[in-house]
């Protein structure tokens, strides 16, 4: 299972933030968990097919967890979808999208299943499969929101099979059934036991998803023994007040949930605008629940990282990414290139090495972009000379977080 988030701010969007959305991977499809506006986008650039939608979760109606819906569908008709789409959500939903559609003429080729939810309702499995099911439980919102827990069930233990072969089991109706669970009888009457050959069941993948809550009981039951679970922190927690007025979390309420329910790893997301820097808010969580993670943008997160690593590649470089990248380069050639290190000899240290070597500081220039960006041509106090590069606004850097 690998998580994806897909936009991290609350109501308003900011400049490198965008509006809820989270998508989950796991074995090919794509599950959405709210669909801001930009979802469908940064599902692009998240390197997500769009194709590979299976189920749309909508939390609640304030319009930031649900305005990219119809451009996604919009979207999804275009690529020509036949695939069933199934969309979860409030009590409405259906009307919404419906009245939507039917405003805007467009005869959808593909079937849209709906699952609405009461407002009245306690816990529900809105989904319910042979591998998963998805289970809905109502937050304590301004308005009546829902929170999601995506569980995978269970998977049969491993067959021992030397052991069964040994027995002199070879029929696959016979492994079949000793994988259920049921015990079988051999030919020359001897009983073999399920439990002899299968080892333990497996425990399937888990996350929860809350969002838009104080904080509230049924958060931790969603989120109970969790693998990861994806929780609002719209304010810090010298701004409890705000979260109580508009029925949100802190990043304590979000740690508190993550230690009552001994969920493995907490991911805060949902940052109000107000915080340019959302590590203000990761150190109060870390400091009541450990391990906290920041949601970021595109950045995956992985359930099982031996095995699923580097199946979601984002297609944009985030920043921390981009930086390691340069990095490795440069390492690089100081081993292969052993003797010439003193192509990279430390500033301090030692003479400045005289030969001409107009190649070399051709190169280093290109190694230091950031360096140059700065300069916008100005070039003060540096015996360079004046390199006219084209002034680029902090807009540029949108993607690169
Ligand atoms: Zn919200």
């Amino acid at each position: 299972m690998i998580i994806v988030p897909l936009g991290v701010a609350s109501a308003t969007p900011t400049a490198v933030r965008h509006l809820p959305s989270v998508a989950l991977w796991r074995e090919g499809d794509v599950h959405l968990f709210d669909c801001g506006e930009n979802a469908q986008m940064r599902m692009l650039q998240a390197g997500l097919k769009r194709s590979k939608i299976e189920n749309i979760f909508i939390s609640h109606f304030d319009m930031d967890h649900y305005s990219g819906l119809l451009g996604l569908i919009t979207t999804l008709q275009l690529q020509r979808r036949e695939k069933t789409l199934t969309i979860v959500g409030p009590k409405g939903i259906k009307e919404f999208v419906e009245w939507n559609v039917d405003f805007a003429k467009i005869d959808l080729n593909f079937k849209i299943e709906y699952v609405e939810v009461d407002e009245d309702f306690e816990s529900q499995r809105v989904i319910d499969n042979d591998d998963y099911y998805v289970e809905a439980r109502p937050l304590n919102h301004t308005s009546f929101c829902m929170g999601f827990r995506f569980q995978e069930k269970d998977k049969p233990g491993k067959v021992d099979a030397d052991k069964a072969h040994a027995l002199g089991i070879t029929d696959d109706e016979q492994f079949k059934a000793l994988k259920a669970g049921e015990d079988i009888k051999l030919e020359d009457g001897t009983l073999v036991k399920s439990y002899d050959i299968v080892g333990h069941p497996r425990p399937g993948d888990s996350f929860a998803y809350v969002s838009d809550t104080k904080y509230c009981p049924n958060s931790v039951k969603l989120a109970m023994n969790t693998n990861i679970l994806y929780h609002e922190t719209t304010f810090s927690d010298a701004l409890a007040d705000k979260a109580a007025e508009t029925g949100h979390s802190t990043s304590s309420d979000a740690a508190r949930v993550a230690n009552e329910a001994q969920t493995k790893l907490l991911v805060i997301g949902h940052f109000s605008a107000r915080y340019t820097n959302p590590f203000v808010l990761l150190r109060e969580a870390r400091a009541k629940f450990f391990p906290a993670w920041l949601a970021t943008e595109l950045r995956p997160i992985y359930t099982n990282p031996a095995q699923e690593k580097g199946i979601v590649k984002p297609k944009i470089q985030i920043k921390e990414m981009d930086e390691k990248q340069a990095m490795k380069p440069q390492k690089r050639k100081k081993f292969d290139k052993g003797g010439s290190s003193k192509r990279f000899r430390s500033r301090k240290s030692g003479p400045p090495d005289r030969r001409p070597r107009r190649d070399d500081s051709g190169e280093r220039r290109k190694k230091r972009p950031e360096r140059q960006s700065n300069d916008y041509g100005s070039n003060q106090g540096s015996s360079r000379p004046t390199k006219h590069i084209t002034p680029r606004t902090p807009f540029d850097d949108f993607d690169r977080f």
